[in-house]
């Protein structure tokens, strides 16, 4: 088995969309970035790129890269899990935790958990979010920039 580890911010900006593990969540304000900014998305590719030692997400798609602007991150997230399983593994199960002052995501947690789950191929039990504030301090509490971190767990099936 091996573990992977994934962290990835991005900056909230009015006039974009609020997509978390592929899931538009309704707000005022969005993330900004080259791709969609799905920070938690991007925060579980790195973590499962990390398991399988694969790079990061930076390496797979070049934010200098015109193909990937505006990119579905769950698109990436799918190319990534076909990368790691020709590398021969298999997730086990991915955590995860979003940093967000606002708004509560407790409703969209599993269609989060779901839209996840069904991309990766794996069960929903294998796939979990969790969600906190940063108590109003720093660039989260100031309501910034949203912050992901997410741990992996790949299986090795190639012996
Ligand atoms: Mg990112």
């Amino acid at each position: 088995m091996r573990i992977g580890f994934g962290y990835d911010v991005h900056r909230l900006k009015e006039g974009r969309p609020l997509i978390l593990g592929g899931v538009t969540v309704p707000c005022d304000v969005g993330l900004d970035g080259h791709s969609d900014a799905d920070v938690l998305t991007h925060a579980i590719i790195d973590a499962l790129l990390g398991a399988a030692a694969l790079g990061d997400i930076g390496q797979h798609f070049p934010d200098t890269d015109e193909e990937w602007r505006g990119a579905d991150s769950i698109e990436l997230l799918r190319v990534v899990v076909s990368r790691v399983e020709e590398a021969g593994f298999q997730v086990g199960n991915v955590d995860s935790v979003v940093v967000l002052q606002r708004p509560k995501l407790r409703l969209y947690i599993d269609a989060m958990r779901i839209q996840l789950a069904v991309t990766m191929g794996v069960e929903i039990e294998q796939v979990s979010v969790k969600a906190t504030t940063s108590e109003t301090m720093g660039f989260v509490g100031r309501e910034e920039g949203c912050a992901a971190h997410a741990v992996a767990l790949l299986v090795n099936v190639s012996s």
